[in-house]
């Protein structure tokens, strides 16, 4: 067959939502199980030299037809409406009860039976809650319990009374390991989800520090440089055009000189936010170091670009920063304003507003130097 008609059976079967597709293997494999056992047990009772009675018959029904009530139930959806979608707890009691009634047919090979029931509630340790494991556990060593004694009851030639006690004191020993075992797997699980917790709060913190400065909040250099290259990117591919203005701060030296360095940090943090109140959402504002910052403003023509950065310029000037240190801080900034030019690298195009903004500083600060690339 060919490999996509596989792919389109294997749909078919387990539909194609990644949930459902797990429940439904999961039940694929219980029922593959169940299947096995049935061939199994006909082998059983017809080595034992009885009769294939209506009773086994009954129970083939029984074992198929319920796996494929389960396999109906959540292919088509419906047990989305229960607590347990995947009907772990029932798929689980099912299979014990189709185990403890195939035990009391299987008459010399019943000991098979007991691989079999282990495995049926190694299902559940994966999915199970250990409280949910244990009530499991205690039905299916009630059905045993009243399999074996039945049978030892009924056939005690078969079911000789005390091999049956002896099977029953090894359950009642051993199904409370599996709980435990559960338990044990139940914790491992919730440690391993509180650990991809931190691991992603750990990663947000990460990401924030790697793209964000300390001191303003603002993106640093390296994320301001990643959005400008996508922004060139984006420009090559729809033609549009864009701005790019270096800030930088007059005379900062004295303002640390004069105040002290945490004053100056507080003017840096108060000339960020003025600045980005100043701009429009589609603009970023980044520090690109010391009293240095940039502007992008992507998808911008150098009309509304200049206006923008002069409204930056005079909301800085008239910005008052109370630092604590008495009077209250002034500061002006200087610009330099450039469009990038098609065909030229972004190294380029920083170099001119570097130019500019030199330009700015040259003829007396607090000022906006463009050019008329735009
Ligand atoms: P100009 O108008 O020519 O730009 O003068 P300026 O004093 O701003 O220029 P200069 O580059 O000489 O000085 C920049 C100062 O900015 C020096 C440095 O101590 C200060 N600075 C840089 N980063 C920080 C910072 O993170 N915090 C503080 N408080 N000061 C900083
Ligand atoms: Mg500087
Ligand atoms: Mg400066």
């Amino acid at each position: 067959m060919a490999p996509s008609r596989i792919h389109r059976l294997i749909d078919l079967w387990l539909g194609t939502e990644p949930a459902q597709r797990l429940r439904l293997r999961q039940t694929s494999l219980a029922m593959a199980l169940m299947a096995l056992c049935v061939p199994m047990l006909h082998h059983a009772v017809l080595i034992s030299q009885q009769a294939r009675g209506p009773l086994l018959w009954v129970w083939t029904a029984y074992a198929l037809g319920g796996m494929a009530l389960m396999y109906a139930a959540i292919r088509s959806g419906w047990s989305r409406r229960l607590a347990d979608p995947s009907m772990t707890v029932a798929q689980s009691a099912f299979a014990i009860s189709a185990a403890a009634l195939g035990y009391a047919q299987a008459g010399p090979l019943r000991g098979a039976v007991f691989p079999v029931l282990t495995l049926i509630l190694t299902f559940g340790m994966f999915q199970l809650h250990a409280r949910t494991a244990i009530t499991l556990s205690l039905f299916a060593l009630t059905l045993f319990g009243l399999a074996m004694a039945v049978m030892a009851t009924l056939q005690a030639e078969v079911y000789p009374p005390a091999v049956e006690l002896g099977h029953f004191i090894m359950l009642a020993c051993m199904l409370p390991a599996l709980a435990v075992l559960t338990a044990r797997l139940n914790r491992i699980r919730r440690r391993l989800a509180e650990q991809r917790e931190e691991l992603t709060r750990a990663l947000a913190q990460l990401q924030a520090i790697a793209t964000r400065d300390e001191l303003t909040g603002l993106p640093n250099r390296r994320q301001m440089q990643a959005l400008m290259d996508q922004e060139l990117l984006r420009s090559l591919r729809h033609g549009h055009h864009f701005c790019i203005a270096e800030l930088d701060l007059d005379h900062f030296k004295r303002v640390n000189d004069l105040h002290g360095h945490a004053a100056g940090d507080e003017v840096l943090r108060a000339f960020a936010q003025a600045s980005q109140s100043a701009l429009r959402a589609t603009d970023v504002l980044a520090r690109w170091g010391g009293e240095e910052f940039l502007v992008l403003m992507p998808d911008t023509p150098m009309p509304p670009a200049l206006a923008g950065m002069e409204r930056l310029r005079q909301q800085v000037a008239a910005l008052r920063v109370d630092a604590g240190t008495g009077e209250p801080i002034s500061i002006t900034v200087s610009i330099g304003l450039t469009g990038h030019r098609r065909g030229d690298t972004l190294a380029q195009t920083l170099e001119r507003a570097d130019q500019l903004l030199y330009r700015a500083k040259a003829q007396g600060r607090n000022r906006t130097c463009s050019d008329d690339a735009g």
